[in-house]
């Protein structure tokens, strides 16, 4: 396994890290982002975990190529914003069309130039999904019909039959969001492309450790792990 670690959109205000982990063997290509919005501060934890670890060389990627962006929004992150304008809604909505925030232009060039088969983005959000099915929080989100919606629901199977409290449990939405990186990355690039989203209202500890089960959960269904 090689890690390296390099700039996204280097000598401009957006520069922010992100990191290849390349397995020995050949496979498929996973490409994980947070901090899309900047205040969304469990999942950039999470990815940012999962990069420390693969350099220290405590999680292997055994095929197959990892590219994680931890903190896309640096700026929003310092400020402990979701970040004006949002830039999920900034993403390049028709293959001729172009991402309307530099910063989404650099994070789907980075993209496009792996041809990711899975795209997780990190998010948290408001509220319990099992309580209401109007809130975020705590839900899988794919594009209606993703070839991925089969994956996610053994991910979800298996992460609610490991949470005791009934309330917690995670749920599917299958949503188009024009402009998001979700439906870009389905739409534009055909990558299985997912939301994952914590309710940001459960303690820390707690949403850091379901955002990172839930990416080893599909690190091990692609094949990486
Ligand atoms: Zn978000």
């Amino acid at each position: 396994m090689l890690v390296t670690k390099h700039t996204l959109a280097a000598s401009s205000p957006h520069a922010t890290p992100y990191y290849i982990v390349r397995g020995m063997m050949p496979g498929p290509v996973m490409f994980i982002t947070s901090g899309v919005h900047g205040n969304e501060t469990a999942s950039m934890a999470a990815a940012q975990k999962l990069a420390n670890d693969c350099m220290a060389g405590r999680r292997h990627v055994v095929r197959g190529l990892l590219i994680i962006v931890p903190r896309v929004n640096q700026k929003a992150y310092r400020n402990n914003r979701r970040g004006k304008p949002d830039l999920n809604r900034t993403f390049p909505r028709h293959i001729s069309g172009k991402a309307k925030h530099p910063l989404a232009s650099a994070v789907f060039q980075l993209a496009s130039q792996h041809g990711p088969d899975w795209w997780l983005d990190l998010h948290e959000a408001n509220g319990l999904s099992q309580r209401s099915s109007r809130v975020l929080g705590q839900t899988l989100i794919t594009n209606p019909g993703s070839r991925a919606v089969p994956v996610c629901r053994r991910v979800i199977a298996r992460m609610n039959r490991s949470i005791a409290i009934r309330d917690r449990h995670f749920n599917l939405k299958q949503h188009e969001l024009p402009g998001s990186a979700r439906t870009a990355a389905a739409r534009l690039l055909h990558s299985r492309s997912v939301t994952v989203e914590t309710c940001w209202s459960l303690k820390r500890s707690v949403r850091i450790r379901y955002q990172t089960e839930i990416v080893h959960h599909f690190l091990r269904e692609a094949g990486l792990f």
